[in-house]
């Protein structure tokens, strides 16, 4: 069972003395059923901030609530302190220094979470030639476009990694998508 939305402010105070010293923001919170691809999310615009939490997730799993309460909690504190979105630096720190290890929560029973299609784009700075691979390349490779016949130093081929982040399955937190939102 969740709590009543009444009871979600208490539990905000609570997290809020014992891991920020009183010092996160007020925010409203409140249950959405209509998102489901996070646990949690938070919009930065209003006033107060808004933290919204999936009915949908959490009421299949309601002992991540607070963890998800308090990861919105972090983003809020960031974001008042630093303007800061998503899942930087200093938001880490203060997820490891709250106990929280990631800020992809595994929810257990959940399907483990797919950090999904990490991909690579090789590209020749030369001729501006650009190829999507799966993996990292674990050999130099040179542009085949500017080099036909053999490897061509002249010519490497730029690796670029791509994380996409999709929550797959039950996540808590799905890449921030730089709307207001985390
Ligand atoms: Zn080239
Ligand atoms: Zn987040």
């Amino acid at each position: 069972m969740l709590p009543a939305e009444a009871d979600l402010q208490l539990l905000f105070a609570r997290l809020n003395y014992e891991f920020f010293s009183g010092e996160a923001p007020g925010c409203r919170i409140r249950y959405n059923a209509r998102f489901s691809n996070s646990a949690g999310r938070i919009s930065y615009t209003g006033q107060p901030m808004l933290i919204e939490l999936s009915s949908k997730q959490l009421g299949r799993r309601p002992d991540a609530l607070q963890e998800t309460l308090l990861h919105e909690m972090i983003h809020a504190w960031c974001y008042a302190r630093f303007k800061e979105m998503g899942h930087g630096a200093r938001f880490k720190r203060k997820l490891r220094e709250c106990g929280l290890s990631s800020i992809y929560h595994d929810l257990g029973n959940a399907p483990p979470l797919r950090e999904s299609t990490k991909r690579y784009i090789l590209r020749c700075e030369h001729c501006g030639l650009e190829a999507l691979r799966r993996s990292r390349p674990s050999k130099p490779s040179s542009c085949a476009r500017c080099n036909k016949r053999r490897f061509d130093p002249r010519f490497p081929l730029t690796v670029y990694e791509i994380v996409e982040m999709q929550a797959v399955g039950t996540t808590l937190e799905r890449t921030a998508a730089r709307k207001g939102r985390d």
